[in-house]
């Protein structure tokens, strides 16, 4: 094929006005357009579909695009639309289109308009468009996110199987080149085999993004989880960031909880529609919202050069999602931090859905999760071990402190002896079994392996106890990193001894590593258990106690009634100085600090501005108003009055769970009017009688208005009812 001398420096300012290629672009284009298959393997931000999209421009006839997400595709279309005067130029081809906008697409592909057409591989096997495509000009076909074809990528589409297959359909010697962000040797080997690729070239840029820092932390609850993201983004200046979690539920009620702390936020997941959906990622683009709490849904195929932070609010499925996730960090060259929040409890959870799946897919998905763990944990250079993953050799030295563990670096322990027996291990039970097995082993654990295979007769089974599960886990993986063992992964992950490994056997040579932090004993409470309080002013807090005595004996109420010591604590802690504030404490309700808050207010006030108190009001964390869907239908029963028996039936709760919802939601502030039920079930003398004793009481304290009035053959249910009564009437 002759094909006339172009220069691509002059294509490429002509059709995208930029003046450089990135990496290996030049040559790639130089592949595509000499008719030659090629392998494009470049991480996310590397420029990878300039690749297709500049030839495609060039050359003649009609590149096809196979994408796998239609979702994207309206995008892609359109940012190539803005390079040219128009429409034509580019069009997708899916199920969202409708018969006459199919007809009109095939028209402009068959006049030769059209240079770009993205398809969906489903669209691709239907007979009467492989029937249209084998009767026009087609240059040549794409396959973007080529991993899907793997199924040991994390992405596995079927339909990508037949793709070689199609394009023979199409015609004969058209050339292919298949690109992907995120691809294991063992995956880059089942695309060439899957597209039969022959004499193709390969690119394979390096994975490392050095200007992004990647560190782990443990997430201990949801409050704390919370309050550290909101340092991160507003040490940071409250930068463009993205923020990934795996629940719908969650995207919003972090969005919600970060727009109270000044931080605008909107979610973003699979369930919007798309008209919603592109709404936000214009808005993402537009600046108009700094962060996106999304699901894995968003994000392909948007390109915004500034993303500083990117943090996962859980951590991901398999380190392919995270290294793409996190690769939508820093693209301008920038400094981009990427923070991922683990707790072993987050990968039982994704373990539980694996196990519904087909026995295949399970035992992959368990592997990837695997080195998500391995990774979180790791105590080794994070960089290392990622690029590791893919593949590449990289040597710690280079990290610079741009990750955690190079930052700030643990102790290293000296393991020669300990590594050997690792390895011994591994050849004593016949290089047949995973990392877990062997550890087991060395654990004495008893397992099915263990007890089928007579393992636990075996000598050394149990020896290496006393170092822990969480130290051998170390010690397999650094071997690992080391080139000491190897981890078949088509075979579930197999350890086998390297050559080097037999020789380190026979000669072992010291080896210092950090040991991997044990998240499992990281302090982990139940979700709702308060984030860490700042340090408590107890000089405010003596001013508070006396503001109170004083107001509660003005409004003729017990001192409590006014504001319960916590909430004084709060105050003493956080310094409210408005209402709105105010009405962030705990157990104050908008109503309770109108009704008591003013003078509070003021005397906060008073006393920041003459110790010059440093607020720490940027890190107060507003959280939504907790009110469950069963206690906001509590609050409605009661509204309509309904008798206490029927709401208990409605929402299938005992008569002390009932009592103790009612509980809590007078406690947290909100008015409940039960008199029409006490009317029905106490005399009026014993309420009296129960109202009076708290007027006059210590506290609100039931066990004592119980030890007290009991004589009187008052019983503790009406004591509760009547209670609930006067902290409605007189706290709230
Ligand atoms: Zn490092």
């Amino acid at each position: 094929m002759n094909q006339p001398v172009i220069d691509l420096q002059e294509a490429l300012r002509e059709y995208f006005g930029f003046s450089q290629f990135k990496g290996d672009q030049e040559e790639i284009i130089e592949t595509v357009m000499e008719g030659k298959d090629c392998l494009v393997i470049m991480p996310t931000g590397g420029g990878k579909s300039l690749c297709y999209q500049l030839p495609a421009l060039m050359m003649e006839g009609t590149a096809i695009i196979i994408s796998p997400l239609i979702a994207l595709m309206k995008n892609q279309v359109d940012a190539i639309r803005g390079y040219s005067e128009g429409d034509v130029i580019a069009h997708f081809l899916n199920s969202s289109l409708g018969r006459k906008e199919i007809a009109q697409v095939k028209e402009d592909i068959a006049s030769g308009a059209t240079k770009l057409l993205y398809v969906a591989p489903e669209t691709l096997t239907k007979e009467e468009n492989l029937e249209f495509f084998s009767n026009v000009n087609v240059s040549f076909v794409a396959i973007d996110e080529a991993h899907c074809i793997s199924e040991w990528g994390h992405d596995f589409r079927p339909e990508y199987r037949n793709i070689r297959s199609m394009i023979e359909r199409i015609g004969t010697n058209i050339p292919a080149i298949a690109l992907t962000a995120t691809a294991t040797p063992k995956v880059q080997t089942d695309i060439l085999k899957s597209l039969d690729m022959r004499n193709e070239r390969r690119f394979i840029s390096s994975f490392n993004r050095p200007n992004l820092y990647y560190e782990v932390r443990p997430k201990l609850n949801k409050d704390q989880t919370i309050k550290e993201i909101l340092q991160i983004l507003k040490g940071a200046g409250s930068p463009s960031a993205i923020i990934y979690v795996q629940a719908r539920k969650t995207t919003e009620e972090l969005a919600e909880v970060l727009r109270l702390n000044g931080i605008s936020a909107v979610p973003y997941h699979a369930g919007m529609d798309a008209k919603s959906r592109s709404q936000v990622q214009d808005a993402f683009l537009g600046e108009e919202v700094k962060v996106i709490c999304a699901t894995i849904a968003f994000g392909m195929g948007i390109d915004k050069p500034d993303v500083r932070c990117v943090i996962h609010y859980d951590i991901p499925k398999s380190i392919e999602n995270y290294y793409q996730e996190t690769g939508r960090g820093g693209r301008d060259g920038l400094e981009g931090s990427c923070y991922a929040f683990y707790a072993p409890k987050d990968i039982y959870k994704l373990e539980k859905f694996l196990r519904d799946k087909p026995v295949a897919e399970r035992e992959m998905g368990g592997q990837l999760l695997e080195e998500v763990v391995a990774y979180a944990e790791t105590s080794g250079c994070r960089r290392k071990f990622l690029l590791h993953y893919f593949g590449e050799e990289y040597d710690d030295g280079q990290c610079d402190g741009m990750c955690d563990n190079c930052r700030f670096p643990k102790e290293k322990h000296e393991v020669k002896n300990e590594v050997k027996k690792g390895l011994e291990v591994v050849m004593q039970l016949k290089e047949g079994y995973s990392t877990k097995v062997i550890v087991d082993f060395l654990m004495g654990k008893t397992s099915k392996e263990m007890n089928e295979y007579g393992f636990n007769m075996l000598e050394g089974y149990g020896s290496g106890i006393e170092k822990g599960d969480v130290f051998w886990y170390s010690i397999l993986r650094q071997a690992l990193l080391a080139g000491l063992l190897e981890k078949e992964i088509e075979n579930y992950g197999v350890l086998k001894v390297t050559a080097q490994g037999k020789a380190y056997i026979q000669k072992p040579k010291s080896l210092k590593i950090p040991i991997n932090r044990d998240f499992s004993i990281e302090k982990t409470s139940a979700d709702d258990a308060p984030a860490k309080m700042v340090a408590l002013d107890e000089i405010l807090v003596a001013q508070l106690e006396d503001l109170r005595k004083r107001e509660a004996k003005k409004k003729g109420v017990p001192t409590w009634a006014v504001f319960q010591d916590v909430s004084l604590q709060e105050m003493a802690t956080n310094y409210p100085v408005n209402m709105e504030e105010l009405s962030n404490i705990s157990g104050v309700s908008m109503g309770k600090a109108q009704k008591y808050g003013k003078a509070f207010v003021e005397v906060i006030k008073k006393y920041v501005e003459d110790n010059e108190i440093e607020r720490p009001s940027d890190f107060i964390v507003r959280q939504v108003a907790n009110k469950s869907k069963t206690k906001v239908q509590i609050i409605h029963s009661i509204d309509r009055k309904m008798p206490l028996e029927d709401i208990q039936r409605t929402n299938s709760l005992t008569r002390d769970e009932l009592l103790e919802e009612l509980d809590i939601i007078v406690g947290s502030g909100t008015k409940l009017d039960i008199q029409y039920y006490l009317d029905t079930m106490i005399d009026e003398s014993i309420q009296e009688e129960i109202y009076e004793y708290f007027m006059k009481a210590e506290s609100d304290s039931f066990i004592e208005a119980y030890h007290a009035l009991k004589e009187d053959d008052i019983t503790a249910e009406e004591i509760q009812l009547v209670r609930l009564k006067f902290l409605s009437d007189v706290a709230n």
